[in-house]
């Protein structure tokens, strides 16, 4: 039987559109005579009956805000499994028969466990990482990378005045996405990912050696927040190019921000998806893309995925930034 009443709730880290998302979700659950209700703190609100009843003027003018005006949370209360029963006992005593959680894996896996305890949940990946292996996209990725691709052009316009290296540190503990495409996009002589190892000699000293010879003079290496040492690196890169060097960590400036018309379009197409499939009384199922479309898969199947790195693109990002 199709949800009646249903809540959402944003979990995990933030990430911008998680708030186009919510709107996504309350005005298509509206438009499909749902009831609907907001949750604050992600899963801390379902343990503590924070449920706040939502109409079309409840998510007015949110679409182009950055973080999430439901909050999140990380809530280890709820990672129990006397937590997970609350949270679903709650959402019965309020007459809820279905949740959508917005959020990264760790929220899936909430949601999993929710399933189990006998509410209907569906999962829409917001995080700016895009370290989610089911979806070619996740809400909060173009922002971020558009966000970053801006702040290394800005480092970029002084490094060049200054004859300098700056080496970019981006967000991307597992996943190296953020910082190959704004390698790419900001030409950046070496991009250093988790996913690849690298060797300092080669992947860096002599490509900068190598482009130096035909004339460049100033270098900017993207290092993805996984990849880690990037102070370290800096002086180790001064010491053996004599080149002056110096290095930016991006940080929190990439989970800010008004969300891109990709993360908007995304996050509504993303939301409704999910009400749908509540709609229709489907549960346990992860909204994700692939390539123009918009589909969806059982939780525990998609979590399970190990995410593809892009190794032809990394192979172009090396060729062209030299
Ligand atoms: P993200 O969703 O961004 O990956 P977290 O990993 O911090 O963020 O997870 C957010 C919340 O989801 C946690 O605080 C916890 O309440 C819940 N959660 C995370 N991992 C699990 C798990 N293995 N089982 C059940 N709930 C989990």
């Amino acid at each position: 039987m199709g949800a009646k009443s249903i809540a959402v709730l944003t979990s995990g880290g933030d990430a911008p559109g998680m708030n186009a998302a919510v709107r996504a979700v309350v005005r298509s659950a509206l438009s499909m005579g749902m009831e609907v209700y907001g949750v604050n703190r992600g899963y801390n609100g379902l343990l503590k009956n924070e449920f706040i009843p939502m109409t079309l003027r409840s998510v007015s003018d949110i679409i182009s805000d950055g973080g999430t005006f439901l909050y999140t949370a990380r809530s280890p209360e709820f990672n129990s499994a006397e937590g997970v029963k609350k949270a679903a006992d709650n959402c019965r005593a309020k007459g809820i028969d279905g949740v959508v959680v917005i959020g990264g894996d760790g929220s899936f896996r909430g949601a999993r466990d929710l399933v189990g305890a006998g509410i209907m949940c569906i999962g829409v990946p917001g995080t700016i990482d895009n370290d989610i292996a089911c979806t070619d996209s996740t809400i909060g990725y173009d922002t971020a990378l558009n966000t970053a691709m801006e702040m290394v052009d800005r480092i970029r316009d002084t490094t060049e005045s200054h004859d300098r290296c700056s080496v970019v540190e981006v967000m991307g503990r597992k996943c190296g996405d953020i910082a190959l495409n704004t390698g790419i996009a900001v030409g950046a002589i070496t991009t250093l990912v988790p996913e690849v190892p690298y060797d300092f000699d080669k992947d860096i000293v002599a490509r900068i050696e190598r482009s130096r010879s035909t004339g460049k003079k100033h270098y900017v290496v993207v290092v993805a927040e996984g990849v880690g040492h990037t102070e370290e690196l800096a002086k180790k890169i001064e010491a053996a190019t004599g080149v002056e060097t110096r290095a930016t960590i991006l940080g929190h400036v990439q989970r800010g921000g008004s969300p891109t018309l990709r993360d908007r379009v995304l996050a509504s197409q993303m939301g409704y998806h999910a009400v749908k499939l509540l709609h229709e009384g489907i549960s346990n199922r992860i909204v994700a893309t692939k390539g123009l479309d918009v589909v969806d898969y059982e939780i525990t199947e998609a979590l399970n995925r190990d995410r593809v790195f892009d190794e032809e693109l990394y192979k172009i990002s090396a060729v062209l930034s030299i």
